[in-house]
């Protein structure tokens, strides 16, 4: 690979698309970013559209770090949320129109990556990170490899936490995503008569003073997580327990006030480093690890004209 070999990372959020122009070393080289698309189609011309704002040269391949259930392997959405590409045949299209290869990977699979190359994950070979924001995702790495299963491992928002929990989207009760994603912190915010929409770090401050209603919804959302993250050390035995996320700064903050619940479950949890640009660095460099070679520029006049969206 050249030393100046650079991918195009995408990470689809559930408000934006954010791309970027990413380095042989992981370094952002300039970014943009577009509302997302509820719509499949038009979220995929709007992809083509950023690839296209940032398309260099220099540029050998395209990551797109995609919410919900993927099979990297076969370049397959199997499911989604909000915005559902499933069957869209993402990759393919996105590299017939814009002349480059293409990777797709769970989103959370590539904020680790990112994480192990650039961020707070550095040099460690096996770590487990569980990212929480409007719901909870996962992944993990296992002597430097990510693990995969047959195609979509790595669901850690799906830890059982409590059998006769609330109903969760996968079909069963009490996953940690429903104890301690975003979503169940606003639940438990408004079952503890605090104001709607108080900011987690509010919380923190009035627990802190000794406020009851606000350490009751720290306990009800943080515990159930330490109890996710115990149960996945144990079967996993990382090096490392990451948390990232929109939340993940608060979740781990809360955390340090929550002990492991046994001995044997003793591993360093820390805050991931790279915010929200994780997705789009780990999608690129998952890009530039998986083809070394430079292509041949894509020749112009197959290019559609796309409508700007509006
Ligand atoms: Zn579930």
């Amino acid at each position: 690979m050249p030393e100046t070999s650079t991918a195009i990372g995408i990470d689809i959020g559930g408000t934006n698309l954010r791309a970027a122009r990413v380095s042989s070393v992981g370094g952002i080289l300039e970014r943009v970013s577009e509302r997302i698309d509820r719509d499949a189609d038009g979220a995929v011309r709007r992809i083509v559209e950023l690839v296209r704002q940032l398309d260099r040269p220099d540029v050998t391949a395209i990551g797109i770090g995609v919410p919900g259930r993927v099979d990297a392997r076969r370049r397959a959405v199997l499911s989604g949320g909000y915005l559902n590409l499933a069957g869209t045949a993402l990759a393919e299209r996105v590299e017939r129109i814009t002349g480059k290869p293409v990777v797709i990977d769970n989103d959370c699979n590539m904020a680790l990556v990112a994480e192990i190359a650039v961020g707070a994950g550095r040099g460690r070979e096996n770590v487990v990170m569980f990212t929480i924001g409007t719901g909870i995702g996962g992944a993990i790495v296992q002597e430097g490899q990510i693990v995969r299963g047959r195609g979509t491992a790595g669901q850690l928002g799906h830890i059982t936490v409590d059998v006769n929990g609330a109903p969760c989207v996968c079909g069963r009760r009490g996953c940690v995503e429903t104890t301690s994603s975003g979503m169940a912190l606003a639940r438990h915010v408004a079952e503890a008569g605090l104001p709607a929409g108080t900011a987690i770090d509010d919380i923190v401050r009035r627990a802190g003073r000794g406020d009851a209603a606000a350490r009751r919804v720290l306990d009800l959302w943080v515990r159930p997580l330490r109890a996710a993250i115990d149960s996945a050390s144990a079967a996993f035995d990382p090096d490392v327990v990451l948390l990232g996320g929109g939340l993940g700064k608060a979740a781990w903050r809360a955390l340090r006030k929550v002990p492991a619940l046994a001995p044997w479950y003793q591993y360093p949890v820390e805050a991931a480093e790279l915010g929200d640009d994780a997705g789009m660095i780990g999608a690129a460099v998952c890009a530039l690890i998986e083809h070394r070679t430079v292509m041949p520029p894509p020749v112009a006049a197959e290019l559609p004209v796309l409508e700007r969206p509006a």
